[in-house]
Parts: C-alpha cells; sequence; structure tokens
C-alpha cells in the first residue's frame, strides 16, 4: 500500500517535467482558459468543391466564412449544425476584408455544400494528472507528442476523453443547444479531493453537478476511470461506479483502465503500478460485480480493459451478446473484435493450404502473444503455415508498457534483426501512423522493412486481415487493404 497521501494539494511539477511539457508548440492548442463557444466567428475555407452549391454561390478558397443564416460558424462543427437548411445565407469576409452575403442553394437539406474548412485547433486540457503519459515521456519524441490537449468538439467527433475541466458554462450550453452526444468523459473518482489530486489541479466542477446538466439536457456520456492502485481503487470506487451507474441512462458505459507507468516518471509521484497479482485480484473482485451489472441493465455498462486480463495471464472475456460494444478504442474487447471474423480467416486458409514452407514471424508485444495462440494453430493446421510470435520489449517507455500500440520503430528492427530467418515478418499496425506511415519514434516503415531481406508488412485489421497479409505475402491471395485500423489508438495515452 502506498503512503497516505495530503489529496488536499496538487503534487507539485518539477521543473524537468515542465520542459517537457514545454516541448510542445503552444501555436498548436488555444490555451485552456479560453471557451470554444465564445471563441469569434471564422473559420478559413480550405476548398470548395467543382460544381457544388458553394461554387455556384462563388465561395473561393482562402475567404472567412462568418455566419451561416446569421448564426456564427467557429469551426467545423458549428458548420455542419447550421449548414443543414436547403438555404443557406453565408458571410464571408474577402481578402480585402470586405464582407459580403453568398446565397447557397442546395437540392436538399441532405446534399453537401461542397465546402472543406480549416481544421480547429484544439484546447489545452489544463490539468496535470499523475498518470499524465504526457509527463512519461522521453525527451526525445516528435514536438506534436507533447501537446496536452482536450476539446469536448473531439470528443463528440471522435470519441476522445476529456475531464471536463475546461468546459465553460457557453461551452455547456452548446453542447446542449447543438445536442453533441455522447461525449467521453474521465472520471477517476467522485470524491472531488480525490479527483482533483488525480488530475493535479486545486478545484474542478464537481462530477455531480455535470452529470446533472447532462442528464437534464438529455446528453448521453461515456466515462473511463485510470486505476490507481491504492488510491482510486476498494471504497472510492465503490462510490465512482455507484454514482455513475446511478446515472445511467445518461451514463453510457464506465471503462475502468490499468495505470499505465513507463520508465520516464523521475519527479513525478510515486504510483504503485498494476501488478499481475493486483490485476487478479482486481479480475476476481471486480468479475461477479460485472455480472450483476449485466444481470441488472442487460448490459454490460461496467468494463474492464482488456489489458487487465493480458496482465493477469487470463482469457479476455468474449463480449458476442454485444456486438456493438462501446470504448473498443479505450482497449476494451480489443482481443474479441481482433477475432470477431476469425471463422472467415479460417476458411481462407482452408482454401489456400500452401505445398511449400511458409514461415512468419509475428512481432508483438510480450502480452499479447497468448492472444496471437488461436491464429497460429488454425495456420499451421488448416494451411500448413508456420506462424511465430516474437514478443518484443517497449524499450522506448519501458518494460511495464504492454500494449501493442505503444511499440515503436527502434523495438521492433531489434526484435526482427534479433529473429532473422523468417519469410515474413507481420507488425502491430496499430503502432503505426497511418497518413504517413511514421512510427512513435519518428522512424518509418520504410526504415523497418530494411532490417530484413524479407517482407515485412503491418496488419491492420482483424483475425482476416492477419491471415490475407500472410496469403498475399506467400503469393497465393489477394490482400483487401482495410480502410481504418480498428484500435487507433493506445487506450491509456491521455485524459
Ligand atoms: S492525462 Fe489528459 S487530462 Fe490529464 S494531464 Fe495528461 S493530457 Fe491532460
Amino acid at each position: 500500500m502506498p503512503a497516505p497521501r495530503d489529496y488536499s494539494r496538487p503534487e507539485p511539477l518539477t521543473p524537468e517535467i515542465r520542459r517537457r511539457v514545454n516541448r510542445a508548440d503552444r501555436n498548436d492548442t488555444v490555451p485552456a482558459g479560453l471557451s470554444m463557444a465564445e471563441a469569434p466567428p471564422g473559420v478559413v475555407i480550405e476548398r470548395v468543391a467543382p460544381d457544388s452549391p458553394a461554387a455556384r454561390a462563388g465561395l473561393a478558397p482562402g475567404e472567412v466564412l462568418l455566419r451561416l443564416n446569421g448564426e456564427p460558424i467557429r469551426d467545423t462543427l458549428d458548420f455542419y449544425f447550421h449548414g443543414a437548411a436547403r438555404r443557406l445565407v453565408a458571410d464571408v469576409r474577402l481578402a480585402d476584408g470586405t464582407e459580403v452575403a453568398r446565397r447557397i442553394v442546395k437540392q436538399s437539406p441532405e446534399e453537401h455544400a461542397g465546402l472543406e474548412l480549416r481544421q480547429f485547433t484544439t484546447q489545452q486540457c489544463g490539468c496535470n494528472c499523475v498518470f499524465c503519459f504526457v509527463h512519461q515521456l522521453p525527451d526525445s519524441m516528435r514536438k506534436s507528442l507533447y501537446i496536452k490537449d482536450e476539446d469536448y468538439r473531439l470528443s463528440f467527433m471522435q470519441g476522445s476523453y476529456i475531464t471536463g475541466i475546461t468546459l465553460k458554462d457557453a461551452d455547456l450550453e452548446r453542447i446542449a443547444r447543438q445536442r453533441l452526444s455522447p461525449l467521453y468523459i474521465s472520471v477517476h473518482a467522485v470524491d472531488e479531493t480525490l479527483r482533483c489530486w488525480l488530475l493535479g489541479i486545486r478545484k474542478a466542477r464537481p462530477v455531480a453537478e455535470l452529470l446533472a446538466f447532462f442528464k437534464r439536457h438529455r446528453i448521453q456520456i461515456h466515462t473511463q476511470i485510470v486505476l490507481c492502485p491504492g488510491h482510486n481503487d476498494g471504497e472510492q470506487l465503490d462510490a465512482t461506479l455507484a454514482m455513475l451507474l446511478g446515472n445511467y441512462p445518461t451514463v453510457q458505459s464506465v471503462a475502468i483502465v490499468p495505470l499505465g507507468m513507463t520508465r520516464w516518471r523521475e519527479g513525478l509521484p510515486d504510483l504503485d503500478p498494476v501488478t499481475p497479482d493486483y490485476a487478479r485480484r482486481f479480475i476476481a473482485t471486480m468479475t461477479p460485480r460485472l455480472r450483476e451489472v449485466i444481470d441488472r441493465h442487460g448490459e454490460p455498462l461496467v468494463l474492464l480493459a482488456d489489458e487487465w486480463y493480458l496482465i493477469a495471464g487470463r482469457r479476455t472475456p468474449s463480449y458476442t451478446r454485444w456486438p456493438d460494444l462501446p470504448q473498443l478504442e479505450n482497449g476494451v474487447g480489443m482481443v474479441y473484435h481482433f477475432y470477431r471474423d476469425f471463422a472467415s480467416a479460417r476458411r481462407l486458409l482452408r482454401t489456400h493450404r500452401l505445398d511449400r514452407p511458409w514461415r512468419v514471424g509475428a512481432v508483438t508485444s510480450t502480452l499479447s502473444v497468448p492472444v496471437l495462440e488461436r491464429l497460429v494453430a488454425a495456420c499451421r493446421d488448416e494451411a500448413n503455415i508456420e506462424v511465430v510470435p516474437l514478443p518484443t520489449v517497449n524499450t522506448v517507455f519501458g518494460d511495464t508498457i504492454h500494449v501493442t500500440g505503444l511499440l515503436c520503430g527502434k523495438d521492433l528492427r531489434a526484435t526482427i534483426a534479433a529473429n532473422p530467418g523468417f519469410d515474413q515478418y507481420l507488425l502491430p499496425g496499430n503502432c503505426l501512423r497511418k497518413y504517413d506511415e511514421r512510427f512513435l519514434d519518428d522512424m518509418t516503415l520504410e526504415q523497418v522493412r530494411g532490417t530484413a531481406d524479407a517482407r515485412i508488412d503491418p496488419v491492420l485489421g482483424g483475425a482476416r486481415d492477419f491471415v490475407e497479409t500472410i496469403l498475399a505475402g506467400a503469393g497465393v491471395a489477394e490482400h483487401h487493404v482495410v480502410a481504418e485500423h480498428a484500435f487507433l489508438r493506445p487506450h491509456w495515452s491521455n485524459s
């Protein structure tokens, strides 16, 4: 058990941690103290689709869209909210500063006006959470990784978590008016003193007040608790779950994720890690409670991230009755989701049995080796393909980091170099930034590919994609490219 803490004051940040966080470019975020709902109107038009309603109305790239039908346009959300009418009057500021009104006429309200607006700048988070991933980064990462942001607009649009600390009254009013639902809220604890300590701040709008507001305005939320052993577990967790479940259906789900600690915590509060023993005890305590919740509500409102089971060395749960499980990107049900198309993967293997040896090294995180067991067996039994999981220690963040999404190019290269002789290597695609094919340490996929004289392919989807990637590598089947990675974010990265 950790020594008793004084939760009444936030833990001070050392100059080293401040310097680390200050590596982020200030221009990349909006200060936490501002209200996004009170920002002045005006968004730069990036593109106008040819022959679109906007093009016919005479709008052009570089002009600034100020209002639609008299309503201020502060960002893309406003644009979608106010741009749904068939007839729009767009107030636009031209390059010389003059304002003109342009009439946009669409065939139907659903037709897109044909405008692409500049992406908005996200807001700083305003917290210093004791478990913040940014505080625990090594000093050598790309600048953008040091950004600590939270933005309710992105929470609505992309499902990213916010604490709610930056929400001003005007933002809440906007959330209610524009029906920005569901949102994703990090709660961590309902005891306000403990919550503030976890968030590293002196004062916050109480969770109870936020919940009451969301309830009144029928805004639904998904919530998460980052569990720090000895702090927000035990009775604190009981109280937090009681309050959140008492606010169903406003609260649609509660994901409990284990604290993640890198080896770069020097100068940060001394926290106890989630050990295999702790994870086993936690699962044992929680399992009957999870069942009770299902019995009472008919669905798993409280969910444990897969990482709990992997750390404990247990099988991850099956969620067959709930195919649209929320919080997949938070690491809940990822293994289940990965295997959802396993039957199809096995059928594909059966029809492509190889008559020559094909050896595949599947690079993965240390805890994920058991996850690949069923696929390894299917590849061997159905298609004569040898798949060998290659566990990779995360030396960049530390061996306490188990998730595949945080593996870096440096460690992937080391694993491949230490395990030569395979015909093909597979990489977990969720550690690769898709749009420029870079890993977190800025190494490119091409650089990793230079490690071996063999195919090196990322797997971006589930079991079927895993198999297709292998069969395409062996030259016996086509690989249908996956458009979107199912698990884009490492689940404990922020907020
Ligand atoms: S965990 Fe999220 S909310 Fe907390 S300090 Fe880090 S970025 Fe901010």
